[in-house]
């Protein structure tokens, strides 16, 4: 280093270091005279044999992808095997290359002639080229038998990664393909090769560095014709870690099958820790097979529940009353409904979809009515008119909105394919300022509003927890296959909101008066009395002659929730009638089955 001062040299010890030098230098060369003995005298014939012609390569020996199970180890993503066959040029002329293309190209019925320059070209030459995948059991034995007419060909067995379930979770797990061109320089950094599947989006591209594993190294002779003559392992290959989402495979499948044959989304979410037990957004694609998009113009493959943008409609509703109570509303303060509402100076009256003359807030949540939250607005703009009642819009970005959910396992850095998310939109100061009636819209959900349902999952879930803004949670656990914790997913918490108890207490009230209630919106849908269900239906209006959206969003039990599921269904009209009764199914599995099944300890002896 420029500065310092020249260190004293040591003679005594750079002597010892001499010596010690000299005497592993002798001992070596013993050694390898010894070795060079053996190898002439006694092994001579055998090396004679293998070197003519022959060569001695070092290739990385395949690991399995580590496997994908849901919480309670229920396989979602796993390995099989396939036949692979390749060819190496190794000391083949051009004209053998061209030839045994040819052969196997009739063998197997698909024209190589394409890949004949790829081989020749290949460096070094005893690397091996992968020229068909997936090769049927029939397929690999007509090869093998005309083995000694198709000098470089060889028949492996590769692991293949496999989807049980087909489309189920498509949006969440992603899946594997091969290389692009464009990920290929980092791909190539870090030890890949050209034939390798990596993740491409989801939770197979997220978890690619722990899923993967490491590959390990053999060491192979092989004749010029690509026969194997030996070979030793010098490194074995370590399998990928195992892990386990915190999905819950019975809940999820019975979401997919509510969801069959529609466009939507259902969710269902853990409210105290944020951990994701269902998500579906329908339709979706077949994981084994993702180029085939039957529909595109349904767009399978957007995830909905974060890439799509929706009016909350009456969802929003709960927003409005936590602003309004804040500003000093006071609960039982009572309003007339007779189904329209006059704003002064504006040309059109809101309006009810009902005439609900005197209602409270519990009222308010049990009918929907609009007249309430429209009363509410308007009182939060009184309170401050050159706020216009932003204030409005200030409460629900505390409760997530026109934000990022902020998915608990993501890294820092650009998100992972198919992890995108849109922010949302709320109206701004000047959207308020410029005409009264916005703020009208936004207190029932319409307007300039634009939420991603799992925006609004969240939200309820921070009122269902008594003020936590938490971020959704996909990942329990990873494993390595020696069962060892390397990684166990924290409760996110992405805020602390002041919510008080008491306005908490009257909203969660309303919602579950919304549910059980004769009127209330969600009556009659199927949910039983002991499940406590608090939750809010959402008829929102799609603009032009669209169908409404149906929502259905709440949790249970209302007291001490463990479970907040919403159910929206793209143009399904009233959503009473059609998101609630979803949803009733969705608790009635939870409160069936999972709670018994969460006594059940998992093999580890910690309680699942
Ligand atoms: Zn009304």
């Amino acid at each position: 280093m420029p500065g310092n001062a020249p260190r004293p040299v040591n003679v005594r010890w750079t002597a010892q270091r001499l010596s010690l030098f000299y005497t592993v230098f002798v001992l070596l060369a013993a050694a390898f005279l010894v070795r060079l003995v053996n190898l002439g005298v006694v092994h001579g014939e055998h090396y004679a044999r293998l070197s003519e012609n022959n060569f001695l390569l070092t290739r990385p020996i395949d690991t399995p992808r580590g496997v994908i199970f849901d919480r309670y180890g229920e396989e979602l993503a796993y390995n099989r095997s396939t036949f692979v066959v390749s060819m190496s040029p190794g000391n083949l002329t051009t004209a053998t290359v061209e030839t045994a293309l040819g052969r196997l190209g009739q063998l197997l019925g698909h024209d190589l002639s394409g890949q004949y320059q790829p081989i020749v070209h290949l460096r070094p030459r005893w690397k091996s080229h992968v020229l068909r995948q997936r090769l049927t059991l029939d397929q690999a034995t007509a090869v093998l038998e005309q083995s000694y007419n198709l000098p470089g060909v060889a028949i492996e067995t590769r692991s293949q990664r496999y989807y049980p379930w087909g489309s189920m979770l498509c949006h969440v797990l992603g899946h594997v393909g091969k290389i692009s061109p464009q990920m290929w320089p980092r791909c190539q950094r870090d030890g890949y090769e050209k034939d390798d599947y990596v993740g491409i989006t989801g939770i197979e591209a997220q978890f690619e560095r722990s899923l993967k594993g490491l590959k390990g190294l053999e060491q192979v002779w092989k004749t010029s014709r690509g026969r194997i003559l030996s070979s030793q392992i010098l490194q074995p290959p370590m399998p990928g870690d195992r892990l386990f989402l915190t999905i819950d495979l019975g809940l999820q499948r019975l979401a997919e099958s509510l969801l069959l044959g529609q466009k939507g989304v259902i969710l269902a979410a853990d409210p105290r820790n944020g951990e994701v037990l269902a998500w579906t957004s329908s339709p979706g694609y077949d994981l084994n097979r993702p180029a085939e998009i039957a529909n595109p113009a349904d767009k399978p493959q957007i995830n909905r529940a974060i890439q799509e943008y929706y009016r909350p409609g009456s969802t929003f509703k709960i927003l409005t009353a936590l602003a309004a109570l804040e500003a000093g509303w006071t609960p039982d303060r009572r309003v007339t409904c007779e189904h329209r509402f006059f704003l002064p100076k504006w040309k059109r009256p809101f309006t009810c979809l009902g005439w609900h003359g005197s209602v409270d807030l519990v009222d308010g949540f049990r009918y929907s009515c609009n007249i309430y939250f429209y009363t509410m607005a308007d009182f939060l703009y009184d309170l401050d008119p050159r706020d216009s009642g932003f204030r409005l819009v200030r409460l629900a970005r505390r409760y997530g909105l026109e934000d990022f959910t902020g998915l608990a396992f993501q890294e820092p850095g650009p998100p992972t394919p198919g992890f995108e998310e849109e922010a949302g939109r709320l109206p701004t100061l000047r959207d308020l300022r410029k005409e009264r009636g916005s703020l009208l819209h936004l207190a029932i959900g319409q307007g300039r509003v634009d939420v991603t349902p799992l925006q609004i999952l969240m939200a309820y879930a921070a009122l269902a927890n008594g003020g936590e803004l938490l971020a959704p949670c996909l990942v329990h656990e990873l494993r390595t296959d020696q069962e060892q914790i390397v990684f166990a997913a924290e409760k996110g918490v992405r805020r602390k909101i002041a919510l008080n108890p008491d306005h908490r207490r009257v909203i969660v009230e309303g919602l579950l008066a919304s549910v059980y209630d004769p009127g209330g919106t969600a009556h009659g849908a199927g949910f039983l009395p002991h499940w406590r269900v608090a939750g809010k239906t959402s008829t929102a209006e799609r603009g032009g002659d669209l169908e409404s959206d149906a929502w259905f969003v709440g949790f249970a039990p209302a007291e001490h929730p463990e479970l907040a599921v919403l159910v929206m269904i793209e143009h399904g009209g009233h959503g009473g009638k059609v998101a609630a009764p979803l949803a009733a199914r969705l608790f009635a599995h939870y409160f069936d089955s999972t709670r018994t099944r969460a006594t059940v300890v998992s093999r580890d002896g910690h309680p699942l």
